[in-house]
């Protein structure tokens, strides 16, 4: 059986990925596993453990860095994120295609280490809608916010490095033509096609 393609998704925080993940979810459940990362950041309202992230401390997070439990990890304004190996391992090995909502030291971590992965990264219309979008959820300090902005502007100059850079104008369609991207990758390697 063919291996699954392995699909990083970044983006500057409060440009939409959140919104198009689960769009791209919506319109094609079969195409691909979401990736469930742990962080040590607190649960925002109507998220979920297990479902959004593994929400754990600090310690328990290092102890699985010690087990080389994590693909890659990061920080990011303060808090630690890192993706669980083992489950992108097996689905890789049933020939389902992994996604990854991650950062950008994190995805250049994974590029390094699977250098047959597809990487995109999606991009706000403007700052200035990032910024409007990111005081707008409305779940974080003003510090938070500012933090998260100054990390998206040096985010943004790493856009380049990515496969395919996709503007998050509107979010369906920015979901379709990321599904679009990784139907085609899946098809040119003759993997499990999407
Ligand atoms: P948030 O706190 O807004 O959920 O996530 C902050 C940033 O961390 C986002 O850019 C998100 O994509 C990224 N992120 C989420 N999970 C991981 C992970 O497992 N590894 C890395 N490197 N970044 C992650």
């Amino acid at each position: 059986m063919n291996k699954g393609v392995l699909v990083i998704l970044s983006g500057p925080s409060g440009c939409g990925k959140g919104t198009v993940r689960h769009l791209l979810f919506e319109h094609h459940p079969d195409a691909l596993a979401f990736s469930v990362s742990c962080t040590t950041r607190n649960p925002r309202p109507g998220e979920t453990d297990g479902v959004d992230y593994h929400f754990i401390t600090q310690e328990a997070f290092d102890q699985m860095i010690g087990e080389n439990g994590f693909l890659e990890y990061a920080r990011f304004v303060g808090k630690s994120y890192g993706t669980p190996l083992e489950p992108i391992l097996r689905w890789m090995e049933k020939g389902i295609n992994p996604i990854l909502e991650i950062e950008v030291q994190g995805a250049l971590q994974v590029k390094e280490k699977m250098p047959e992965c597809v990487s995109v990264f999606l991009l706000p219309p403007s700052m200035e809608e990032l910024a409007s979008r990111l005081r707008g959820r409305g779940t974080e300090p003003e510090e938070v916010i500012a933090g998260r902005l100054s990390r998206a502007e040096e985010e943004m100059k790493l856009a380049s490095q990515y496969d395919y850079q996709v503007i998050n104008d509107d979010p369906l369609r920015a979901a379709e033509e990321i599904y679009a991207i990784i139907k085609n990758e899946t098809e040119k390697r003759g993997e499990n096609g999407i």
